[in-house]
């Protein structure tokens, strides 16, 4: 039988992260492929009541010590190891978040395995797994091939569907009991990020706007558009390092990734680091007066024109429409 992949779950706050169910429905299509049993780890104190909902895995591991409650790496991949040599698994997934991103490389040093980084999809060929790695902010993308599966995989937020790793039956809990020493790096305050603001990665209809909406007043316009459709504004980063919209609304690599069924994109040039935040987009419709723009290579409807003589037009179709 196939060695078992092992899942590290990830939590925050008491909460599942999407990434986990993204990684246990990776873990069930490879599994597909090779009659692996797949397991999940959770760490954390009190977290018994969160193994309900990995019911995607055959058997979830849970290490339950308040000194894995902080996101810290180094105890994070103590944990992980043991499990995954108690386990046997080869095959070890883990997300490439904020929280969870530096867990590999110490856990590649540590166990010798290979380690592929920034995984957006997975294919089994004969006894290998082959993951495509994106580097570069989106311009390459590597197939890094893992003989015999075995590796240590980090898997990119929304690059694989959650629902396919959603279960309802209650998996198998084995307690790990295991004292993690307190580690060197030391978890000093969690920042909650500001609140009232709409969350954009919820949004099923975004408006996006770029350095070609040219004035803060324009962004209005956006934001009209965005009210009738439904949906909210978002921004590439010069819009927002002029602060004519907050944080929360910024796509791409060093903002947020959004995934809505319609991303309108307005005087955005389709750079590597915005393509990265809305790649997952359902349907991508571009405006822009550049026809070269890149942004019109990955877009699946686009116009060549000006935002600013679009946007009025659209707003009186859309509210004509909707009256
Ligand atoms: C480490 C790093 C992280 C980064 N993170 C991010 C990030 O998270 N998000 C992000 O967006 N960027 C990010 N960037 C910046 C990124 O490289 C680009 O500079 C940025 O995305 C460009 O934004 P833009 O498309 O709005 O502006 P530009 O590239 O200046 O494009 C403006 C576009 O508007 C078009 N235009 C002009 N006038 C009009 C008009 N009237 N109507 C229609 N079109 C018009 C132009 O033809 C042009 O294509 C990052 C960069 C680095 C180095």
């Amino acid at each position: 039988m196939a060695k078992p992949i092992l899942v590290l779950a990830e939590q925050h706050r008491g909460e599942i992260a999407d990434i986990t169910f993204e990684m246990l429905g990776a873990a069930r299509a490879v599994a597909g492929a090779t009659g692996a049993p797949v397991f999940a780890l959770l760490l954390g104190s009190d977290a018994v009541p969160l193994t309900a909902r990995l019911g995607a895995a055959d058997k979830v591991f849970l290490v339950d010590t308040p000194t894995l409650d902080a996101p810290v790496p180094s105890a994070a991949a103590t944990a992980l190891k043991t499990v995954q040599e108690q386990a046997q698994a080869d095959l070890v997934f883990i997300g490439c978040t904020n929280i969870s991103l530096g867990i590999g490389p110490i856990l590649a040093t540590r166990t010798g395995l290979p380690l592929v980084n920034f995984c957006r999809a997975l294919r089994v060929e004969g006894n290998a797994l082959v993951c495509t790695s994106q580097l570069f902010g989106g311009k390459i993308a590597a197939d890094v091939k893992l003989p015999d599966m075995r590796g240590i995989v980090c898997l990119y937020p929304g690059a694989f569907p959650a629902e396919a790793g959603r279960g309802d039956k209650p998996p198998a809990v084995e307690k790990v009991p295991l004292l993690v020493d307190p580690p060197k790096v030391i978890f000093k305050q969690y920042l909650q990020p500001e609140t009232g603001d709409v969350d954009i990665t919820k949004q099923s209809v975004l408006v996006g706007v770029g350095r070609g909406i040219q004035t803060q007043d324009n962004v209005q316009l956006a934001e009209e558009l965005a009210q009738a459709l439904g949906g909210a504004v978002c921004a590439s980063r010069p819009v927002i390092d002029q602060g004519w919209l907050p944080l929360s609304r910024q796509v791409g690599k060093s903002g947020l990734s959004v995934k809505p069924r319609v991303y309108l994109a307005f005087g955005i040039s389709g750079a590597p680091e915005h393509w990265e935040g809305i790649q997952n987009s359902q349907c991508i419709i571009a405006i822009n007066t550049d026809s070269k723009a890149p942004i019109f290579d990955g877009a699946h409807y686009g116009a060549v024109a000006d935002a600013l003589e679009v946007l009025p037009v659209l707003i009186e179709k859309v509210k004509a429409r909707k009256g």
